[in-house]
């Protein structure tokens, strides 16, 4: 990793102080440092009026006790988060998490990425994230609806359309939503569409939205391969996960012409030459909430499964990590490498540690950082809340359609910013330049608040 400049030394020094023990956010901060120094360069009164150590402590930090009964009538305890992190182009909004490795310090790094992916879309939200400890796995869906009754009777004084808009994220998919809305809409006797996205269709959510994350990733892909003249079509590509962003991004590569011959879940990966069968990684992931290592018993041919080792070792083209932070490191970069890996796109949130992409882009792969790849989920939830406040709802067609578009322009835009400030085709630079100078400049505009 190269020094940073002295200033925004000073600021991660800082970071590192009031932030012991997190180590994930400490990652995110400094990833987004190492692109600002032709910034601050550039514009001192971003250092000057001490934007950055604000943008690094978040507004609001939000943190409850979760008490709910389970099945056998003992009472658990877990605890919820909100980190309300940026306001400065409109309400928080990010999802929320549920997953027994979450601790302030994930919520923080998630709350941060959040405000330069929000940032990156062009539409007018701030960046927040929460969750909680609770482990949904394995809980029948009485439990579940308990234990977010319970988390929204607290979290529901913090949000408002027009203050913290959450949405889901690990563990948190539609059903979670339903039980978050149903509690909201009943303590507060208001029917708010706009306070949550990733709603059901028949009660105000969008189309395309479970889609969005995933089919965005691969949107952003295609952006880069139309960009040498070239397509999905026939490529080889590996996808980590099996859960909302991977599944729907299987989807989109097979339309787009590619073949996905792997995927995950955090037990083991299959492979399966001939192309995954969508229909039944989604019967066993999605419907039954089942375990991958299901899929080779049920798929004819020379599918298997394998519980060690790394997803990155099966050869690819294009290499999609859609499941969690961390998953990729520097020697699963060195076995994509080998294998002639042309692209890396994120679709999870900071899936490469940083000596993974480092690797990759003096390989010379095209890396693509998540807070701009999969920036398309939050994208159709900006959508979702645009259709609730104006009482509407689009078509399939016309939704995707948007989506599409807002990812060719988030390409380009980072494209762009990175040619702007001298490193061109830095696909991260990019994306922290473009994502940070939109933000910074409104608080510029907005005073020290
Ligand atoms: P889901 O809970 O739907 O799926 C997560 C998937 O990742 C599951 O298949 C899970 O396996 C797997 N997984 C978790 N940990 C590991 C691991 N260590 N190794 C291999 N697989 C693992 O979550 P999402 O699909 O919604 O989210 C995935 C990623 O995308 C996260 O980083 C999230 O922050 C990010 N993201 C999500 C957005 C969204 O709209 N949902 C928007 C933008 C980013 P298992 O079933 O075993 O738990």
């Amino acid at each position: 990793m190269a020094a940073l400049d002295e200033k925004l030394q000073d600021i991660y020094t800082e970071v590192l102080q009031r932030n012991p023990g997190e180590s994930e956010f400490h990652q995110a901060v400094r990833e987004v440092l190492d692109s600002l120094g032709p910034v601050v360069a550039k514009h001192p009164q971003y250092v000057d009026a001490a934007v950055i150590r604000r943008l690094c402590e978040p507004e609001r930090q939000i943190i409850f006790r979760v008490p709910w009964v389970d099945d056998s009538g003992t009472v658990q305890i877990n605890r919820g988060f909100r980190v309300e992190f940026n306001s400065a182009l409109g309400p928080y909004k990010g999802g929320l998490r549920f997953h027994p490795s979450v601790y302030l310090g994930i919520v923080k790094f998630l709350g941060f990425e959040q405000i330069f992916k929000n940032s990156l879309t062009g539409m007018p939200i701030g960046g927040g994230k929460g969750g909680s400890d609770f482990d949904p796995k394995g809980r029948s869906d009485a439990e579940v609806m308990r234990f977010c009754q319970s988390f929204m009777t607290e979290l529901y004084r913090h949000i408002g359309e027009y203050t913290d808009v959450p949405a889901g994220d690990i563990g948190v998919g539609g059903r979670e939503i339903g039980y978050l809305f149903g509690q909201y809409k009943r303590i507060t006797n208001r029917y708010e569409s706009g306070v949550l996205t990733g709603k059901g269709l028949s009660w105000g959510g969008s189309q395309v939205r479970p889609e969005a994350t995933g089919y965005g990733t691969v949107f952003f892909t295609e952006q880069i391969l139309d960009r040498r003249g070239d397509s999905f079509e026939g490529k080889r590509v590996v996808i980590s996960g099996s859960g909302n962003v991977a599944i729907y991004a299987v989807e989109k590569v097979h339309q787009l012409g590619g073949t996905v011959v792997a995927c995950s879940d955090s037990s083991g990966y299959i492979v399966d030459d001939k192309g995954i069968d969508l229909e039944l990684l989604k019967e066993i992931k999605h419907d039954r909430r089942g375990r991958i290592h299901e899929y080779p018993d049920i798929a004819r041919g020379s599918a298997y499964f394998v519980d060690s080792g790394s997803i990155w070792a099966v050869p690819c083209d294009i290499a999609l990590p859609c499941a969690t932070q961390n998953e990729l490191n520097g020697s699963d970069a060195r076995l994509l490498i080998e294998n002639g890996c042309a692209i890396v796109a994120e679709g999870a949130n900071m899936p490469c540690t940083p000596e993974a992409f480092r690797l990759l882009i003096d390989a010379g792969v095209t890396f693509a950082p998540g807070k701009a790849a999969n920036a398309g989920g939050v994208a159709t939830s900006a959508l979702e809340m645009q259709q609730n406040a104006s009482r509407d709802s689009w078509t399939f067609e016309h939704t995707e359609q948007r989506l599409e578009t807002i990812m060719r322009g988030i390409h380009d835009r980072c494209l762009e910013t990175a040619e702007e400030y001298g490193t061109p085709g830095d696909y991260v630079a990019g994306a922290n330049i473009a994502g940070f100078t939109q933000v910074a400049d409104a608080m510029l505009a907005l005073g020290i608040v």
